[in-house]
């Protein structure tokens, strides 16, 4: 049947932490906001945690996913290439596919909206061919989202500063970027990297619209610089919308927790277990799981961890091959005896765990986590203080508000970009556990939790985001 309904084409790029939010916002607009909503899902393999997760998503029969046959791009690519050449080069082989798809929809109006991430702005000529809107979502922080829209327009002798003298990038309105947390195209302004980004942020500028998953009251000033009216507000084409937290949050009943993990959570005391997880692609080196596990020990706590096979010198290692198993062989890396050792009160999980459930669990009281956003968040909304260690892309700067700004984690501390050792493992754990100080994040995390909450009620800031973002779309299908 076809309605006047706006609909809306989600483009989600490959990786777990970019379709899970991307999906989120899909639900989101789908649910409370009257759209067709269709997620055309790119992967570089028949992933089978995309399946489980698409499948774990609730709506699915009105949601219109459609799968991007896999891409394999591994004969375009120089050898080892950054994870984000790979991500955009698969993304630019999906849109044959997408824009016939596209053209080919009978059952619903034609899109008027698309939407893709950072990843997504290959599209734009497509989107723009096919008379639809352009939003791009930044499934991020405001900061890192109001850093990247200031990008075009600062001046490259500040950032030439920042990389040479390490001073801080000031960015009108916001928290300045720490050397110590900058984001690597920053890191030479001269490389291919830096120019990559700019070019990507010339491009976002001009979408028609920027969302952001997070709300107005958990970042304050900056949501204010990038507003229309707000100091960033003019390097924008369309308005930008802090529309979250969106994110997947699952409480299940006990007597529906069929994962082995959730049921030995079952048998935990409240708020006892510390669950340690990297990410969808985080991997360490074989010496710091070492330390890791040793930590844990030395911390007396209770834990779960994701343990993935070792990839010396790539913290991104898991990135695409995740959901293909490695299974048990990531014990093998654990130290002699560990496993046995600390039977009863930790669990090791290979590879994947079902991380919304355990975070929701009322048996988990803290988290150690790269500081990806979508953990951040799924932290927050269930009121779990962190430990954050940031691996890569703009978790360093998501560690500095989690710890400095927002007092809801404890940061380690780098010893000279070298191996965390398992003391200070443990000593990290015991301040988010044990320590009076834990109490006080564990008291401020559930007071975010509260105001993300509320971000989404008919009434909050995130929920009149978009009210005004589907405003905008119901106008442009009357005027086409
Ligand atoms: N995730 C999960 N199980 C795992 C690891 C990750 O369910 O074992 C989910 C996690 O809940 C989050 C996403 O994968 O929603 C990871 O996104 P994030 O932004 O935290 O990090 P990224 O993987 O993008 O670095």
């Amino acid at each position: 049947m076809v309605t006047s309904k706006p609909h809306a084409a989600l483009l989600a790029s490959p990786g777990m932490g970019h379709l899970i939010p991307m999906v989120e916002l899909g639900k989101r607009l789908l649910t409370h906001h009257g759209f067709h909503v269709t997620i055309f899902v790119v992967t570089t393999d028949s992933a089978t945690t995309t399946s489980q997760i698409l499948q774990q998503t609730s709506n699915l029969t009105s949601l219109n996913i459609v799968h991007v046959p896999p891409i394999d791009v591994s004969d375009k690519l120089p050898p080892n290439p950054p994870l984000a050449i790979r991500i955009l080069l698969t993304m630019l082989e999906s849109l044959p596919f997408v824009r016939s798809s596209i053209l080919s929809t009978t059952n619903l109006p034609p899109p008027s909206a698309l939407i893709v991430d950072m990843f997504g702005l290959a599209a734009f000529p497509m989107a723009r061919d096919l008379g639809m809107l352009i939003y791009v979502y930044f499934a991020t922080s405001a900061w890192f989202s109001a850093v990247t829209l200031y990008f075009p327009a600062m001046d490259k002798k500040l950032i030439e500063s920042h990389a040479e003298n390490h001073e801080p990038l000031m960015v009108p309105g916001c928290e300045a970027v720490l050397f110590e947390d900058t984001l690597e195209p920053f890191l030479s302004p001269r490389g291919e990297m830096y120019e990559g980004y700019l070019t990507a942020a010339k491009e976002i500028v001009t979408a028609d619209g920027i969302l952001m998953n997070t709300w107005q009251d958990l970042e304050p000033a900056a949501t204010k610089a990038v507003r229309e009216d707000g100091i960033l507000g003019r390097f924008t084409k369309g308005p930008v919308y802090a529309v979250g937290p969106l994110v997947r949050t699952v409480e299940t009943k006990p007597e529906d927790r069929k994962d082995a993990v959730l049921r030995w959570l079952d048998g935990q005391p409240a708020e006892s277990v510390i669950y340690v997880s990297f990410g969808s692609g985080g991997t360490m080196s074989e010496d710091q799981m070492r330390e890791v596990a040793l930590g844990l020990e030395l911390s007396q706590q209770r834990f779960v961890w994701v343990v993935r096979p070792p990839c010396e010198g790539d913290a991104s290692g898991s990135f695409f091959d995740v959901a293909n198993g490695g299974g048990d062989v990531a014990l093998n890396y654990l130290p002699e005896g560990f496993v046995k050792r600390t039977e009863g009160v930790g669990l090791v999980v290979p590879m994947w765990a079902p991380q919304a459930e355990i975070l929701g669990h009322p048996a988990t009281g803290g988290f150690v986590t790269h500081c990806g956003w979508n953990s951040v968040l799924e932290s927050v909304l269930n009121g779990v203080p962190m430990v954050a260690w940031p691996l890569y892309a703009e978790q360093k700067m998501n560690a500095f508000m989690l710890s400095e700004e927002l007092g809801v984690a404890v940061r380690v501390a780098e010893e000279g970009g070298g191996v965390v050792r398992g003391e200070q493992v443990a000593e990290l754990v015991r301040r988010v556990m044990v320590d009076k100080e834990g109490v006080g994040m564990r008291k401020k995390v559930k007071e975010l939790k509260l105001s993300g909450e509320k971000a989404l009620t008919k009434f909050g800031s995130s929920h009149h985001s978009l009210c005004e973002m589907s405003k905008d779309c119901e106008v442009h299908v009357q005027g086409s």
